[in-house]
């Protein structure tokens, strides 16, 4: 089996290996080889410099010397490798890990190291490239493996026994920032010759990125390259340093359908020129409060299909909404999530059901379904004049009715002026306690449909509208309720008795 991607390395191995050994450890020079079997570097440094003289025992006398000729602090890693995979440095991230206090399943780890670290994977990619040009003519640093992923296939699955917690891309992530102040200073060099690329921005204090030095030095010679870092590396006298452990838990998604039996309750905190307008409260921050208090998220973002106007009350079977938990401290279960939805529902300004997680994936239906809803409503209208049972009847015989809405004037100042055709699939109209002039209306329409302009018409902005169905009268609207949101999402969730 062969260890080495590039094969035309193999003759020169023992001048490339001469060439790194003062300057990088063993697993380091390894990388710049382009060893990128996961399994080599699960092994310890013996195992794994046993396999290399197996494979190749016709450089036994170099590689075996290695590493009693490495240098002190390793050029490439700067003992991230080394120290920093031994036992006793994961026994110290599993005890950070446990004081943060954050609930997860299960964990990924992910390594911050000096942007300059790339200059120095160049560097050495060029010293490899003097001795064998053939295989390193185009300095694939993408083929060489990172300290990043070299470490985790070291430590990820010894971190998940001190952990016990399984290893996955999902939920908590261990940053782990690796600062090496000698290192650090290795990016203004690049500064001069490239004053576009690193302009110094405002309030920013680093203008290096991994990718905007990567780039700069893509678009160079290598000639000039060679100009423009310190060749070879300067010796390093200290190791690194761990700046911080941070845990960040992915984002929790909540879904469920709220009711709202108010018509002073806004959806979300109606402020006006620094004022609040409506209740103290809103449903977003009844419902979003007991949620955040128990996860301890940072922030959450609330969001729904559609909203209904603050005077407008939402009935039925409720409409869909959905809460975003950023870095929750702790985890929903169903029976917690349960406990939460009655805690909710005691307000007596909105109800929850179907409270559940949803996967970030589930939250696209919500957007997705934002134009093809359907949605019924429930409109207390008055006439100018007296209408009859009559009359009324007649509008259950009209059937998908499309109107033409120019943007209602009330909405003018953040909706710009169109006219949008929407359609009224069906309708029916009951007088209201034997009363000649008031009527009750449930209509379902299309989603984006004005239902108080198609009622008075919105002085002929809406064509046409209810009261010229009716014969030319003057109405007006006195309360409208949402009677259901036609959305099948979130699943609805059995009783759990
Ligand atoms: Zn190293």
């Amino acid at each position: 089996m062969s260890l080495l991607p590039f094969d035309k390395s193999l003759p020169f191995l023992e001048d490339i290996w001469k060439k790194l050994e003062s300057h990088l450890c063993f697993w380091c020079i390894c990388r710049h080889l382009g060893i990128d079997s996961i399994s080599f570097y699960k092994q310890t440094i013996s195992e794994a410099m046993e396999e290399l003289l197996a494979t190749y025992p016709q450089h036994k006398e170099i590689i075996s010397e290695s590493p009693a000729a490495s240098p002190t602090i390793c050029g490439g890693c700067y003992e991230v490798l080394t120290s920093f995979t031994e036992d006793r440095f994961l026994v110290q991230i599993a005890e950070e890990v446990k004081s943060q206090e954050t609930e997860f399943e299960h964990f990924s780890c992910s390594i911050g190291l000096p942007v300059a670290s790339v200059v120095r994977e160049f560097t050495f990619l060029l010293m490899c490239a003097d001795v064998c040009p053939d295989a390193y003519e185009f300095l694939p640093i993408e083929q060489v493996p990172s300290v990043k992923d070299v470490w985790k296939w070291m430590c990820g699955s010894r971190l998940e026994s001190k952990l016990n917690k399984r290893f996955s891309l999902e939920h908590l992530d261990i940053l782990l920032n690796f600062e090496q102040k000698e290192v650090d200073s290795e990016c203004c060099r690049l500064e001069e010759s490239f004053r576009d690329r690193f302009r110094k921005r405002k309030g920013k204090a680093d203008q290096f990125t991994r990718a905007n030095v990567l780039n700069a030095l893509l678009s160079v010679s290598r000639a000039k390259l060679r100009t423009l870092v310190a060749y070879p590396p300067d010796k390093l006298s200290h190791v690194s340093a761990v700046s911080s452990i941070l845990c960040t838990h992915n984002s929790i998604y909540v879904a469920g359908r709220y009711n709202k039996y108010s018509r002073q309750l806004s959806q979300s905190p109606w402020i006006i020129e620094g004022e609040r307008k409506g209740l103290e409260t809103s449903v977003s921050e009844i419902i979003s409060h007991p949620l955040v208090e128990y996860t301890r998220a940072d922030k959450h973002e609330f969001s729904s299909s559609g909203r209904e106007d603050i005077d407008v009350q939402m009935l039925g079977s409720g409409r869909p909404f959905m809460l975003q938990l950023h870095n929750p401290r702790k985890l929903l279960s169903q029976s917690t999530l349960l406990r939460i939805q009655e805690e909710i529902s005691q307000s007596s300004l909105v109800k929850v059901r179907d409270l559940q997680t949803v996967s970030r994936a589930d939250t696209d239906i919500l957007k997705d379904l934002e134009g093809e809803k359907r949605k019924t409503y429930s409109a207390l209208c008055i006439s100018d004049s007296d209408i009859s049972q009559q009359v009324l009847d007649g509008l259950g015989d009209i059937k998908d009715l499309v109107l033409e809405q120019k943007t209602p004037i009330r909405v003018l100042h953040r909706r710009a002026l169109a006219i949008r055709p929407r359609t009224v699939y069906w309708m029916k109209a009951q007088p209201v306690d034997g009363s000649d002039k008031k009527f009750n209306l449930t209509l379902e329409t299309q989603a984006g449909t004005y239902v108080k302009e198609f009622v008075h018409s919105d002085f002929g902005r809406t064509v046409p509208s209810l009261g010229g169905l009716l014969g030319g009268r003057q109405l007006d609207i006195l309360a409208l309720d949402v009677l259901s949101v036609h959305v099948d999402w979130p699943p609805s969730l059995k009783k759990v008795q």
